[in-house]
């Protein structure tokens, strides 16, 4: 049964809402909520300095009605078995609303994966692999990159997989090129944000040009986001990483800025852009605050403080509950995470059908048909909100959730 409401994680709010609002009964509320399998592994392995330690890794596969499950591995100290379930049931709803024919999966390790050396963190993914390998596969359930994790890791994942069942790039996406990895996976997610941006500015009547915009996280999805955003003129006028932030009032030097940050690690006293507060970050004045790091950067301690016309979720869950509301109260528009990020599985679902098909695709076609995919699910987010007088994230939800019980319906359940 669905967790009582003093404990419902966002998700759960989200999704009871809109079996609600749908007229769904608590059954197929608590069949959404639960995942159909929990997996968690204790990985030992022999660090560099000779001694041993164990790790724990996790595999939630949530929803595989519409297809085998799908998402990321995520590596940070933080990640615990309820963090993993909430991001595995995001992606069945993520899945769904784009409207790919797969399903919802998430995994991860706690580890500090800054803290392991090359060779501690290929032992822990191939032990890791040889621990779960029965329960993933092509047609089960298909890992790709997340916080932490990267295309070299995919790359061992897909080594270590095939070691055991020959050759089988489409078991995991996200994989270096070389391997099988598609083109334009890489920049996906941000490429994917400036998309959703683009329509949610046609919605709206409002010319980008000009437009700023703040970033929170400058790992994968925070800087490819930042590129993307500059392509559309729009002016990226703060960003963050974990310990430090700059602003800079005429636009960030996004090349200098990844320089800086690979020759000392941080984006701290950068030349020609001024350090603020991180925490201050997303409170700057601005069109579009994109939150691209951990969960839960807005609460009901800061909401009050955004002063953006939008917040485009570019990670997973980066609003609580009662942020949420604040923002809605305060008529700041929520794009949400199940839609501003798919860019990033919507490209693993191309990855996944050219490897099944023994076909590479070029850049321009993976570029047109992503475009084609979240496009189309931004409009009918959008104009579904403003049809039934929704929030933007509660008219994905319904959209979501109304296609998954339609694949459980016609399972035949
Ligand atoms: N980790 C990404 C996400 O949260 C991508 C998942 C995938 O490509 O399967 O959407």
């Amino acid at each position: 049964m669905p967790a009582d409401s003093t404990t419902k994680s966002a998700y759960e709010t989200f999704l009871s809402a809109a079996c609600e609002r749908l007229g769904y009964s608590d059954t197929i509320a608590s069949l959404l909520t639960l995942a159909a399998m929990e997996i968690k592994v204790e990985i030992p392995i022999v660090r560099d300095n000779g001694e041993l330690a164990i790790f724990t890794g996790y595999r939630v596969q949530h929803q595989n009605a519409r297809g085998p499950c799908k998402g990321g591995l995520r590596y940070h100290p933080q990640v615990d078995l309820d963090e993993v379930r909430g991001l595995a049931s995001l992606m069945t709803m993520k899945t769904a609303l784009v409207n790919i024919p797969l399903g919802g999966g998430k995994g991860g390790i706690t580890c500090d994966p800054k803290a392991l050396s090359l060779r501690e963190l290929e032992t822990l993914t191939r032990k890791f692999v040889k621990r779960i390998h029965r329960e993933i596969g092509p047609n089960s359930d298909i890992m790709a990159p997340d916080m932490g994790s990267n295309a070299r890791v995919m790359g061992w994942i897909h080594s270590e997989y095939s070691a055991i069942y020959g050759h089988s790039p489409a078991a995991v996406t996200g994989k270096p090129v070389s391997l099988g990895g598609s083109a334009g996976r890489e920049t996906a997610t941000g490429d994917g944000i400036g998309m959703v941006i683009r329509e949610y500015a046609r919605h709206r009547n409002l010319a980008l040009d000009g437009m700023t915009a703040v970033i929170q996280g400058f790992g994968n999805v925070g800087i490819n986001t930042a590129r993307a955003l500059q392509r559309l003129g729009i002016r990226v006028t703060a960003i963050s990483d974990s310990r430090s932030a700059v602003y800079r009032a005429e636009g960030i030097d996004l090349d200098a800025l990844i320089q800086r940050k690979r020759e000392r690690g941080s984006l701290a006293e950068a030349p020609e852009h001024e350090e603020i507060e991180p925490a201050a970050l997303l409170e700057t004045k601005c069109d579009f605050a994109v939150p691209a790091a951990l969960e839960n950067a807005i609460t009901e301690k800061n909401a009050g403080r955004i002063s953006a016309r939008a917040v485009v979720e570019g990670a997973n869950g980066p609003l609580t509950c009662e942020a949420d509301r604040m923002l809605r109260e305060r008529g700041i528009d929520v794009v949400p995470d199940i839609l501003a990020n798919a860019g990033g599985v919507i490209v693993s679902y191309f990855e996944w059908i050219q490897n099944l098909q023994r076909e590479v695709w070029p850049v321009e076609r993976v570029e047109s048909e992503l475009d084609r995919i979240i496009g189309n699910a931004a409009r009918e987010v959008f104009i579904h909100a403003r049809e039934k007088g929704l929030d933007m994230r509660s008219a994905a939800f319904d959209i979501a959730v109304a296609r998954v019980k339609e694949a459980l319906d016609a399972t035949g359940f």
